[in-house]
This record gives structure tokens, C-alpha cells and sequence, in this order.
């Protein structure tokens, strides 16, 4: 008998890490020895197909050049980092070829975009294929193109972007890969009938991966992924979310249809017309056991799951009396068709028809929405209304649960609901809403839902329960830089700040481990690295910004960040910062009278927070003391009435109220009492959903220290929350996720003994590292080139600025310590180098992250 087919898709962040490779190595042996014949998808790496889309745009602009220097830096980094050598001319000439050309005349074709992003995935299985055969794995590489043809050759950008592919049975294509051992091939390329590049659309190697399954006759489809599975919702916003163990292939293909992020829509149709089981599985934990979709017997009538999808645009069409004539509905959708928009949602009434499409997934530009409403406007009134959500509860016979959902559905109450859409397959129930609702709707109706459930063979364990790092992790034996002194001793750049990632992502999961926190946002002004903010977002957290400045940043370096995953928080800015940020679509706080009384219209008919000040500031240093009645922060406590009355008078509802005492906090029931507080002062707000309980907690600093006990934390927040089950709460630290992670590595440059003192220069000071000026904190030093001889002087570790008051650390005992040595400062990732100034013109620091 000849060995089954089985394929496997890796999709952008699995292929984009060398301990990726090492699943992807470890899964296609595993295939090998059992048996089978592994088809290996890749996806191009993580945010090349982003970079690869804005290639052509940035050459029309002879702006090209610094793109593909970023993509050939990425494939040579990962090469190196896979120790294999890989001449990737033949990829990378053509494309830069390409972008020459479009330079020079100005303009690009659809084919021409398709061609450029399939250098992606043609780049990557390159790189990969190399290193599976170094490690002696008889793996072939296969161009996809030779196996996948599109079934049409139009022009229309969904031709060349979003192409469909038959799913029928391919012997001759089985035959051809039953050559080989072993194949890695690329997943969202293919080529249609002229032989011309075509692409599957965005996200679409699943789509490859289920189409290679269903044409190859393959045992099994395994979609590996950065999540353990489908969740009840995206778990990345809302870490109560819980595993879905097995689902139905009409359940999957409507979660996925309905924007769970999982699996691409498309993906679904060709391996359930072949009945062949799909499993999602986690790269970065294989051992995890994943979801399994494949053909259900009938369960009980249930809500399994929550699916938002951004991104989508409504068509509103006023019938204008054509109603009753035979043939408007055709008429109006003969429009769509003819441009290659897919309608998604529908609802009808006697005088409006409204559907729904995905811009982005059916690569529909403004050019074609502009197109068609021009046509539609022929036989009805059409307006486009964009930046909407769809949000929808799917499961089988979602009608049997409308009477449960009664409490759910009140959520949707003052919302303005643009569509109601519910599925004849009596799936799913949509809700189409603004953008901007979609993440607090999303998070309340799963609490309504799925909090408490027991688990059972079809509800798994919530995201938190899988990835929360135990408690104990949080006071490890030795800190990270003990392990990691060699990498950190090769960083040539000096002075240097070096961020360890898996620090911080303990620190995330900590955090999101806090059963009585229901959102945590990240202050960046203590970090606001891209590489961290990205980090941080991708394991659910939002962000909270206090400039026009920091919110730019956050958007530039999170492509996947939604407004609503950010919190703005400014201190006596000027009107147009919170006109510019309510515009955006973010959560604007505000924390004084005088915009309300002065710019009533800015805020009119805007949801807004409000800062309150608890009336006790708390924290280390007087100067990170943020609240009472000698800091500048917050509403006063006998301002409550007034500001409730100026927010009124203005037309803003405030559904948020928050507080922020201070940082550095240790004592495990402060913000218990801030949510008491704050809970307090909610009775004078109806509209109020959230409390902010701020951020400040407590960093290891000095040997000996305790840590905050966050569990200690979450027990006081418990009798709060349960008193108040109508509010959640959120916190926004900073320094806590990344203060640990950071060191700040200097250089010797000179020693001095003088009187009775000794001075060790070096090339960093206040200006690299400001608070032991500032705030006198005090930061572990250590000699990192003798981390080993014994401590022998006592000295005082200056800078280079001219300042008295530039001295990293006071009376630090170090080893014998010689010029040319490296210093650790210890627990400087937080305030470091965001602090960091130009004084003296001594140059900024470096900064490294080590993964
Ligand atoms: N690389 C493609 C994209 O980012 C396809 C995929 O990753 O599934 O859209
Ligand atoms: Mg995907």
C-alpha cells in the first residue's frame, strides 16, 4: 500500500522562529516514522506578505530600496540563526527588478502585486527546505504553482489576490508527490490557467494546505498555528476564553466565515467535501492536543462560540418605492457581482436592503466601492457606511437559545445595531455594530456565556489556565541575565539596553493570570520599544498612551492593534489632542473640569473615562506619587458632582472611571481599595462599565525583596468584583511588565581612587539611565565580565556628565573591576531609555532585544 498523504500548514510566526523550525522538523519526522507521506504549507515569514504589499505602493515612489534591504535582513537573519547558507538571488532579483520597474513608470498591475507577495512564501519554504535537509530530512521543495491552478484567469484584483481553486480528487498530482518522501511547498501561490502568478487572498495557506489535503486524497489536515486551537473567542482579547475540543466542520466553517482568526474561511469547504479530519495545533506547544474539526454527531442546542470581525463595510440601499417591482433584488445584486464584491450578510425590509462585505478579504478597493454604489445609485439610494463589526454567536440551532440569551442580548440595548442578520442553517446569530463597540461586546457576552462552565469533552480549559505561568515563576532563583551573560557580553554596543522577551511575556501572563482583572493594558511610556509593544499585544494586552506621539507609535509598530485597545490618558494637553484621539476611535480619559466646562463639544456624544483621585497618593518616591492633594492628577473627591454635571451638560456618557495612585506599590490591597472607591463613585455615573484600577505594582528591586503577591491581589479584587458584577475591571501597568526584563549595559572607561572614595567611570549616566537622579532609585550593579571573583572594592559607579548628581549607584561593593569591563544595571528595562536625553550630546543609548 502506498503511505497516505498528510499535510501540515506552519503559518507566518511558526516558520518565522527558529524553534519553530524545530516543531515543523520534530511533526514531519513524526509523519515519516508512522508512515506517512508529509506535504508541508509554509507561510511567507511573519509580516513579509505586510511588507511585501507595501512594496510596489513605496516604488511608485522610488521608495523601495529600504523594503527589500528589510526583507533580504529578515531571510538573512533567520538563515543564520537555522545555520544554513542559501543563495536567494533567483528570489529576490526579480522582485527587485519588479519594484525598478514600477519605479520608473509609476504605475503597478493586481498580477504584478501577486507576483511581489508570492516572493514571500517562495523565499521562506527556500530558507526552511535547506535547513530540514541539513538535518537530514528527505524533504523536497515544491513550487505550488505546479500544483495549484485557479479556476478562472479574469482581471479583477480578486483574480489576481483572492483566486479560488477546484478541490476536486487530482491523481495525476498524487502521483507526481508520491515520487518524493517527504515535500515542502508554499502555501497562499498558485497559478492560473495562462500560467500567471495568482494568490489565494490574505491568510489564504490554509486555503493551499486544505486544498493539497483535498486533491491529494490526504489522511489529515493539521493547521498549526500560534494558539492551541479554537477558542469560544479570540482568546488574545479575551483570556477567559475557552478551548473548543472538537467542533463540527459546519460550526468551524461558520466560526471561521464569522472572523474567529483561527482558520481561514476558505479552508474549510475542500477537506469537509472529502471528509478529512483538520486538526489546529500549536507550534510553540505541540504537545498541546489542539481542536479536532471533523464530522459531528448532533449536540444540544448551544452557543459554542463569539466571532467579531472588524473591517467590515455596509452598503445601506433606500428602495425608493422600487420595492414591489420584480427583479430590484437582482438588480442590486447583479451590481455586486459585476464587481467582484461578495456579499456576506443581508437584511431586508420594505424600504432599505443592507448588506455586508470584507474589503480586505475580498481585496475590494475604494476605486470598486466607489464603482459600485455609482451603479447601485441607478436603482436605489446606496450609501457605504465603513469601519464596522460584525459580531456573531454561532452554534447549532442558535434559534433554541434565544430565550436563554435574553441577559446577553440586553448588551446590544443601546448600542446602535446597523444589521441583524440571523442564518438559515440556523448557526449563527450576527449583530453588525461600530467598530468601536466590538471588543467590550465581545468580552460581555462571553462572560454571560461561558464564565463557570465545567469543562467536558467539548469545552476545554480557558487560555489563561493553559498559559498562566504559575505563581512561583514569579520569584526566580536567579535573574535572567545570569543565564543569558554571554549573549549579553557579545552585544558590542555600549552603552546598551538589552530587553529579554520571555521576561516580559512572564510578566504578561502573570498579569492576564489575575482572575479579577478583565483587561490589562500596557503604559509604553516605560517602554515603548516596537518589538516589546508587539510582544505584548500579540499575548492580549492593550496599550495606554499619553501623547498624540505615543499613539502614533503604537499604531505604526502594532499593524494588528484596534483602537479599542487603547486607552488615552493624557495631562492637561491641549484641546485638539482629545478631538484628534476621540476621532480616532481609542478610550479617551479625562482627568480635570476644565475640558469638559470649557470644549463641551469636543465630547459630545463620546463615551469617555474620567480620572479620579482617590485622595491618597501611594508609591516609592514623592515624585511617582500620583494622586492627592498635592499631585496634579485626577478629578478631586468633591469635584465628583461637578464633573458629573460638566459631562452630562456636554453630551458625553461616561463608561469608565479610573485611578491611579502611584507606582511601585507592594501592599497587595491597594487596588481593592481603588476599585472601592472608584465603585463608589460609579453610583453617580449610570453608564459607567469599567473601572480602571491603574497600574503601580511593585518590582523586585533590592536583593531580599518580596515580590508583589498578585495573587494575594486578585483574592482582595474577589468581594469587590462580586459586588459590582456589572463593572469590569481593567489595569494599565507599565513598569511591572518590563522593568526586569531590561539591563543597561556600560562600559569602563576610567577608575579613580580619590580621599577615601572610590569612582568607577563609565559610558553611560543620567543621561542614559535618569531615575538614581530623579527619584534616588537604587538599581543592582554588577562587574558582568568577573560575574564570578569576589567582591573587593567599594565605590561609587559615575557617569560621564558633567553633574554631581550623575552617579548610576552609591557604595556598590564590585569585584577588582579594570577599564574596559562591562557593568550591569540590573531591573532598567522600565523608564530607562524612554527617560533617556540628549544632554551633554553624549548620544543615545543602544538597544537589543533577545528573544
Ligand atoms: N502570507 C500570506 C498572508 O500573510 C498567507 C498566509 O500567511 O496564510 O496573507
Ligand atoms: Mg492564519
Amino acid at each position: 500500500m502506498t503511505r497516505p498523504f498528510v499535510v501540515l500548514k506552519f503559518g507566518g510566526t511558526s516558520v518565522a522562529a527558529p524553534e519553530g523550525w524545530r516543531t515543523i522538523a520534530a511533526a514531519t519526522r513524526a509523519h515519516l516514522d508512522a508512515g506517512r507521506r508529509p506535504v508541508v504549507v509554509c507561510s511567507a515569514l511573519a509580516g513579509v506578505s505586510d511588507a511585501l504589499d507595501g512594496l510596489l505602493p513605496a516604488a511608485v515612489g522610488g521608495r523601495h530600496a529600504p523594503v527589500l534591504d528589510d526583507l533580504r535582513r529578515r531571510h538573512a537573519e533567520l538563515a543564520a540563526a537555522l545555520g544554513v547558507e542559501v543563495d536567494l538571488s533567483d528570489v529576490f532579483e526579480p522582485l527587485e527588478r519588479l519594484a525598478l520597474g514600477v519605479s520608473l513608470t509609476g504605475e503597478f498591475t493586481h498580477r504584478m502585486r501577486a507576483r511581489a507577495m508570492a516572493t514571500g512564501e517562495l523565499a521562506a519554504t527556500r530558507l526552511g527546505a535547506a535547513h530540514l535537509q541539513a538535518l537530514g530530512l528527505p524533504i523536497t521543495w515544491i513550487d505550488a504553482r505546479d500544483c495549484l491552478t485557479t479556476v478562472e484567469a479574469g482581471d479583477t484584483p480578486a483574480h489576481a489576490l483572492a483566486a479560488r481553486c477546484d478541490d476536486h480528487a487530482d491523481a495525476a498530482l498524487a502521483a507526481r508527490l508520491a515520487a518524493h518522501d517527504a515535500i515542502l511547498t508554499q502555501g497562499f501561490v498558485a497559478r492560473d490557467p495562462q500560467g500567471r502568478t495568482a494568490l489565494l487572498g490574505r491568510g489564504g495557506s490554509d486555503t493551499s494546505a486544505a486544498l493539497f489535503a483535498a486533491r491529494l486524497g490526504a489522511a489529515r489536515c493539521e493547521i498549526w498555528t500560534d494558539v492551541p486551537g479554537v477558542y469560544t473567542t479570540n482568546p488574545r482579547d479575551v483570556p477567559q476564553a475557552r478551548l473548543l475540543r472538537r467542533l463540527d466542520y459546519d460550526e468551524a466553517q461558520e466560526l471561521a466565515t464569522a472572523g474567529a482568526k483561527v482558520l481561514h474561511p476558505r479552508c474549510l469547504a475542500p477537506v469537509r467535501r472529502h471528509r478529512i479530519p483538520l486538526e489546529v495545533r500549536c507550534t510553540v506547544h505541540p504537545d498541546l492536543p489542539g481542536t479536532v474539526v471533523g464530522a459531528l454527531e448532533d449536540g444540544p442546542a448551544e452557543v459554542k462560540a463569539i466571532a467579531a470581525r472588524r473591517n467590515v463595510t455596509l452598503v445601506s440601499m433606500d428602495t425608493l418605492g422600487m420595492w414591489q417591482q420584480v427583479g430590484f433584488l437582482a438588480q442590486v445584486f447583479g451590481a455586486f457581482a459585476r464587481h467582484g464584491v461578495s456579499v456576506d450578510l443581508v437584511s431586508t425590509s420594505e424600504s432599505n436592503v443592507t448588506a455586508s462585505f470584507d474589503p480586505a478579504a475580498g481585496a475590494v478597493d475604494d476605486a470598486t466601492v466607489a464603482a459600485l454604489l455609482a451603479d447601485l445609485n441607478q436603482v436605489c439610494r446606496a450609501r457605504a457606511l465603513r469601519d464596522c463589526a460584525a459580531i456573531s454567536l454561532v452554534g447549532r440551532q442558535i434559534r433554541a437559545t434565544l430565550h436563554r440569551l435574553g441577559p446577553a442580548l440586553a448588551l446590544f440595548e443601546d448600542r446602535r445595531i446597523h444589521l441583524v442578520s440571523q442564518a438559515a442553517s440556523d448557526l449563527n446569530l450576527t449583530f453588525v455594530v461600530d467598530a468601536a463597540e466590538a471588543d467590550r461586546l465581545v468580552g460581555r457576552l462571553h462572560a454571560l456565556l461561558f464564565d463557570g462552565r465545567e469543562a467536558d469533552d467539548r469545552l476545554g480549559p480557558t487560555w489563561r489556565e493553559t498559559f498562566a505561568a504559575p505563581q512561583a515563576a514569579a520569584t526566580p532563583a536567579a535573574p535572567w541575565w545570569v543565564a543569558e551573560r554571554a549573549r549579553l557580553l557579545a552585544v558590542e554596543a555600549s552603552p546598551a539596553y538589552v530587553y529579554h522577551g520571555p521576561t516580559v511575556d512572564a510578566a504578561a501572563a502573570r498579569l492576564l493570570a489575575l482572575r479579577h482583572v478583565d483587561r490589562v493594558f500596557y503604559a509604553i511610556k516605560a517602554n515603548d520599544h516596537p518589538a516589546l509593544l508587539r510582544r505584548l499585544v500579540a499575548a492580549g494586552l492593550g496599550l495606554e498612551c499619553v501623547s498624540p506621539g505615543e499613539l502614533d507609535h503604537v499604531f505604526a509598530a502594532c499593524p494588528a492593534l484596534t483602537p479599542d485597545r487603547v486607552l488615552f490618558t493624557p495631562n492637561f494637553a491641549p484641546r485638539a489632542e482629545y478631538a484628534a484621539a476621540l476621532a480616532r476611535g481609542v478610550h479617551v480619559t479625562v482627568d480635570n473640569l476644565h475640558p469638559l466646562v470649557r470644549w463641551p463639544e469636543v465630547f459630545a456624544g463620546h463615551d469617555i473615562f474620567l480620572r479620579l483621585d482617590p485622595g491618597q497618593g501611594r508609591g516609592h518616591h514623592a515624585k511617582v506619587r500620583t494622586a492627592g492633594r498635592r499631585s496634579k492628577f485626577g478629578v478631586a473627591p468633591e469635584e465628583l458632582g461637578a464633573v458629573a454635571d460638566a459631562a452630562a451638560a456636554a453630551g458625553a456618557r461616561v463608561v469608565g472611571l479610573h485611578a491611579h495612585a502611584g507606582s511601585g506599590i507592594r501592599e497587595a490591597g491597594a487596588w481593592a481599595e481603588t476599585a472601592v472607591f472608584l465603585a463608589d463613585a460609579a453610583t453617580r455615573f449610570p453608564d459607567v462599565r469599567v473601572l480602571d484600577l491603574g497600574g503601580g505594582l511593585g518590582v523586585r528591586e533590592k536583593p531580599g525583596q518580596a515580590a508583589l503577591d498578585l495573587a494575594a491581589v486578585d483574592d482582595a479584587l474577589g468581594p469587590v468584583r462580586r459586588a459590582h458584577p456589572s463593572l469590569a475591571f481593567w489595569m494599565e501597568p507599565g513598569r511591572y511588565l518590563v522593568a526586569e526584563a531590561g539591563v543597561l549595559l556600560a562600559r569602563v572607561q576610567q577608575i579613580k581612587a580619590k580621599g577615601d572614595k572610590t569612582y568607577i567611570g563609565v559610558d553611560a549616566g543620567m543621561h542614559t539611565l535618569l531615575r538614581p537622579a530623579l527619584y534616588g532609585a537604587w538599581h543592582g550593579i554588577v562587574n558582568l565580565s568577573r560575574l564570578d571573583a569576589p567582591l573587593a572594592v567599594t565605590a561609587d559607579v559615575v557617569g560621564p556628565i558633567c553633574e554631581t548628581g550623575d552617579v548610576l549607584g552609591h557604595a556598590r561593593r564590585l569585584p577588582r573591576t579594570e577599564e574596559g569591563d562591562r557593568l550591569l544595571v540590573a531591573t532598567a528595562g522600565a523608564y530607562g531609555r524612554t527617560m533617556a536625553s540628549g544632554y551633554n550630546r553624549r548620544g543615545a543609548p543602544a538597544e537589543v532585544v533577545l528573544d
